[in-house]
């Protein structure tokens, strides 16, 4: 239960950072809140020989709107995410979503970007920024690049983030006014991390689905944006025959673990009855 031994860097700029993460290459590791990286620490199953706590730059902090998108620093903790006005208006399921995440504690300084970089498929945050369509922005030694949220995660702590990156933003465009939005999540406790878990945001014209996107949580090696089902549901006023199509849709793209959260068969079809409980809840929001 106790770390190895490792060297403490507290870079004060995000090119400070960048330079140290490059120079240190797979020997170095970013430290944001430290709620996933310090207990993987505890078990040994992390031992980086260094440590780039990135609690001393400013930059990485804050929640702006730029024109139809938010902007959110990489060092937003959960408890910001709550509590922000702006996001309370623009991006509700945001909020949702944080009040679900482990307990007060951990959410006072767990961050946005660590829960997005980790690559824990059982993280909260990465299916709904797919299901949102989020853009992550990352800092290299190459300079400036953003990718995408739905094709950042390659496997179970496996993304697209290189040795020496940092993630310093997460850029969500902002959701039609009046869109129906709903974060599902079953759990066996309260801190617990999904069995599974649903996130979806839709608008809707006429009584019918206008637009659709959906995500998934811990039912697979990563998040899972659920693009099919959420086709099927285009056009239709979410009657049970087409929830139940896209339901079937949903699961099947699902490859959950067998584990102490139940078989896979159970966290399969959790999955789906997340999705019908988020789709019903959306659309009850929708116009609001
Ligand atoms: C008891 C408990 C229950 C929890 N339950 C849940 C839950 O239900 N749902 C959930 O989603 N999470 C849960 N968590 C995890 C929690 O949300 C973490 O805070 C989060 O996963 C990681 O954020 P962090 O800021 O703590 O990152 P850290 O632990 O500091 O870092 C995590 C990883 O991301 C990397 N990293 C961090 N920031 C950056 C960056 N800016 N650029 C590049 N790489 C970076 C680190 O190097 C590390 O590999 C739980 C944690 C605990 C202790």
């Amino acid at each position: 239960m106790i770390p190895g031994a490792f060297n403490y860097h507290r870079p004060a700029s995000i090119a400070e950072a960048v330079g140290l993460l490059d120079t240190l290459g797979d020997d170095g590791r970013a430290l944001a809140g430290g709620h996933s990286l310090i207990p993987m620490m505890k078990l040994r199953l992390a031992t980086p020989a260094n440590l780039v706590d990135l609690a001393g730059i400013t930059d990485l902090k804050g929640i702006r709107g730029d024109g139809n998108d938010v902007v959110i620093g990489a060092m937003t903790t959960q408890y910001d995410l709550i509590g922000s006005d702006l996001l309370a208006a623009k991006v509700p399921i945001l909020r949702e979503t944080s009040l679900v995440i482990a307990d007060p504690q951990v959410r006072y300084v767990g961050t946005l970007g660590g829960n997005v970089a980790n690559g824990d498929p059982g993280n909260d945050m990465p299916a709904v920024m797919m299901c949102l369509g989020a853009t992550y922005h990352i800092a290299g030694k190459g300079g400036e690049r953003h990718i995408a949220a739905r094709e950042f995660y390659q496997g179970a702590y496996f993304t697209a983030l290189e040795s020496g990156d940092l993630l310093t933003a997460v850029r969500i465009p902002v959701p039609a006014a009046g869109h129906g939005y709903a974060y599902e999540k079953l759990k066996r406790k309260v801190g617990d991390y999904a069995t599974a878990a649903a996130a979806v945001v839709l608008t809707m014209k006429g009584g019918k689905i206008e637009n659709c996107s959906i995500g998934l949580t811990n039912v697979a090696d990563t998040p899972l944006w659920a693009e099919e089902a959420a086709k099927i549901l285009v056009g239709s006023s979410l009657d049970a025959p087409t929830v139940k199509r896209a339901v079937a849709a949903a699961e099947a793209i699902t490859s959950p673990a067998s584990d102490a959260r139940g078989p896979a068969i159970y966290r399969t079809k959790m999955a789906g009855v997340m999705l019908a409980r988020a789709l019903a809840r959306a659309k009850s929001r929708a116009g609001a």
